[in-house]
């Protein structure tokens, strides 16, 4: 059977591609262009016989879209801006996610093969920023965002608009599968700050072109022993390779069906992270990372993450903090050279 994965031009969607080849599945890649869908092709020609693309250069183009889709038994759904380097926050977040996430709806509401859809939403849209940072409070997929599409467009804060962009999207698909009843079921993932290596680096050409959670981690490491370790902003994660499992296992566990699971390691803290980082990397590559106050956190006192639901159905483990960001920077030296 073959999945149909979009966004697997991305940093978690590669992960996700690899895992479904892995385990056996034919998959076909939507990408942008044919430059990227042949990157894509380089990186995993090992597979060459499981893996097809689509080239959909709008991801709101239904007609494209039913092309994509035919002969597909199930999609993983990634594709979404998740930047912050936006001038038009309609045009560039919130559009591209909500009309991306109703058109690929549509499209499989047509193709009656497909029999599950996984959304790939985010604890941006489980957070409720106006609560503060709610102190002894686990936060599970019981939560729900209240941002608005209208939120998302009159703030003047990127963070606000893209957290807007991923509830509006996620709301507008329960709401579809209410509605309309589809042959398919959906699950709903809501990660945290997803870190960790790519799956190669192949594709990249520079480091400006890393993804935006992991952009952060590399920013801090290479940033020097004196600067100060940045206020932890995010701070529950989960490491990329674990998301992809969690995926995987979204499509095949029957129990998964019309579900929203927290897909989150927990806690950590900048301070933690440098800490690590200092540990474990080569001297050379220690001695960029910022000092701070060792072994002691400074943040605030906020709020954690429950993944319960997610390890009882989804089978799922959680790697600790240290080993996304130490892998992760690592490659990124080597990709250096
Ligand atoms: P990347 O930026 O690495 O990947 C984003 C993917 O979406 C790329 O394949 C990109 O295509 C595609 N995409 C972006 N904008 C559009 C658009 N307008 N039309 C079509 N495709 C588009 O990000 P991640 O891999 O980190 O994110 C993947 C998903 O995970 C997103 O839905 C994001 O919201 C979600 N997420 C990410 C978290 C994180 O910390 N990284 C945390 C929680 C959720 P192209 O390669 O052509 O640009």
């Amino acid at each position: 059977s073959t999945v149909l994965v979009t966004g697997g031009t991305g940093f978690i969607g590669a992960h996700c591609i690899q895992i479904l080849l892995e385990q056996g599945f034919n998959v076909k890649a939507a990408a942008r262009s044919q430059e990227k869908a042949d990157q894509m092709a380089q990186v995993f020609d090992k597979y060459k016989n499981q893996l097809s693309f689509g080239i959909i250069e709008d991801i709101t183009d239904y007609n494209s879209l039913v092309n994509l889709v035919k002969g597909c038994t199930a999609i993983l759904h990634l594709a979404s801006p998740y930047t912050y380097a936006v001038n038009d926050f309609k045009k560039e977040l919130l559009d591209p996610a909500l009309k991306g996430t109703l058109t690929i709806l549509e499209a499989a509401n047509q193709e009656k093969s497909i029999k599950r859809i996984v959304i790939t939403s985010s604890f941006a849209a489980v957070f409720d920023a106006t609560k503060g940072l709610q102190p002894g409070v686990a936060l599970t997929e019981r939560d729900f965002s209240p941002l608005t599409y209208e939120d998302g467009i009159k703030t003047s804060d990127p963070a606000v608009a893209y957290r807007a962009s991923k509830i509006v999207s996620e709301r507008a698909a329960w709401d579809f599968v209410k509605d309309k009843r589809p042959a398919f079921d959906i699950v709903v993932l809501c990660p945290p700050m997803v870190y960790g290596p790519l799956v190669s680096t192949k594709t990249l050409k520079s480091l400006d072109q890393l993804n935006f959670s992991n952009s952060t981690i590399w920013n801090m490491a290479t940033s020097g022993s004196n600067s100060s370790v940045p206020p932890t902003k995010g701070p529950v994660f989960v490491d990329v390779r674990d998301l992809a499992y969690a995926h995987y296992q979204s499509l095949v566990v029957p129990e998964a069906s019309n579900q929203r699971f927290m897909v989150s390691a927990g806690v950590f803290s900048n301070q933690e992270i440098c800490d690590a980082l200092r540990e474990q990397l080569s001297p050379a590559r220690a001695k960029k990372v910022p000092v701070g106050t060792p072994n002691k956190i400074l943040d605030p006192e906020h709020f954690t993450t429950d993944s319960t639901k997610a390890i009882e159905v989804l089978g799922m483990s959680f790697r600790p903090v240290n080993e996304p960001v130490v892998d992760l920077v690592n490659q990124l030296y080597d990709f250096l050279g």
